[in-house]
C-alpha cells in the first residue's frame, strides 16, 4: 500500500492536486471536507452538529473526524493506498491516524506539504468563495480559518518532520508545474 497526507493551509490547492494524484496513482481519496460537506448537505446529525463550526472557520472535534476516517477506511479493504486531504488537522488526529494505519501495517509513506503565501492564500479563498457558494469562504471565515491553521493545523508539520515524512513543495505556479513537482517527490518514494 502506498499512503500519502497532501498538507497545507485552506486554499493551498490539496483539493486540486488530489483529483490529479488519484487519477495517476490509483489511490483512494478521503477528504474530510467533503464528507463533512455531504454530510451538512444530507443534513444527518453529524453534519447538523459539524455546521456549526464550519461555519465559524473552526475545526470539528478531532472524535467525529476520527469516526469518519475509521468508517472510510473500513469501507475500502482493497485499496492500493490512500490520499488524505484535509487530514490530519491536529495532533491528535495524526496520532490517531497512524494508530488506525498500524492495524493494517502500512503506514504513512510520505507528507506533502503545499508552501503559500498568506496574501495568496485569502485572495485565492475570496475568489473562490465568488464561485463555490461555500458557506465558509467570506472573509470573516477565512480569516478565522487561517488563524486556527496556524494554531491547530501547523504542528502537524513538525509531527511528520519529527518522523521524517515532510516533504515541502512551493504552491505557487501553475497547477502542472506543481502537480509534476509533487509526481517527483511520490515517484521517488515508490521506486
Ligand atoms: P479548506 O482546506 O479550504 O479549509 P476543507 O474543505 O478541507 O477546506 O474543510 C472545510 C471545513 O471543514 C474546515 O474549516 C473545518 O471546519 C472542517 N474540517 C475539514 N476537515 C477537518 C478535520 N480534519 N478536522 C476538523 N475539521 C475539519
Amino acid at each position: 500500500m502506498f499512503n500519502l497526507v497532501l498538507f497545507g493551509p485552506p486554499g493551498s490547492g490539496k483539493g486540486t492536486q488530489s483529483t490529479n494524484i488519484i487519477e495517476k496513482y490509483q489511490l483512494v481519496h478521503i477528504s474530510t471536507g467533503d464528507i463533512l460537506r455531504a454530510e451538512v448537505a444530507n443534513e444527518t446529525p453529524l453534519g447538523v452538529e459539524a455546521k456549526k463550526y464550519m461555519d465559524q472557520g473552526m475545526l470539528v472535534p478531532d472524535e467525529v473526524v476520527i469516526g469518519m476516517i475509521s468508517s472510510k477506511l473500513d469501507a475500502t479493504p482493497d485499496a492500493k493506498g490512500f490520499i488524505f486531504d484535509g487530514f490530519p488537522r491536529t495532533v491528535a488526529q495524526a496520532d490517531a491516524l497512524d494508530n488506525l494505519l498500524e492495524f493494517k501495517n502500512s503506514p504513512i509513506n510520505i507528507v506533502l506539504s503545499l508552501m503559500v503565501s498568506e496574501d495568496e492564500l485569502k485572495s485565492r479563498l475570496i475568489s473562490r468563495g465568488e464561485v463555490s457558494g461555500r458557506s465558509d469562504d467570506n472573509e470573516d471565515v477565512i480569516v478565522k480559518r487561517i488563524k486556527e491553521y496556524h494554531a491547530k493545523t501547523s504542528p502537524v508539520a513538525d509531527y511528520y518532520k519529527g518522523k521524517e515524512k515532510l516533504v515541502e513543495i512551493p504552491g505557487e505556479g501553475t497547477v502542472d508545474s506543481i502537480f509534476n513537482a509533487l509526481c517527483a517527490e511520490i515517484d521517488a518514494k515508490l521506486d
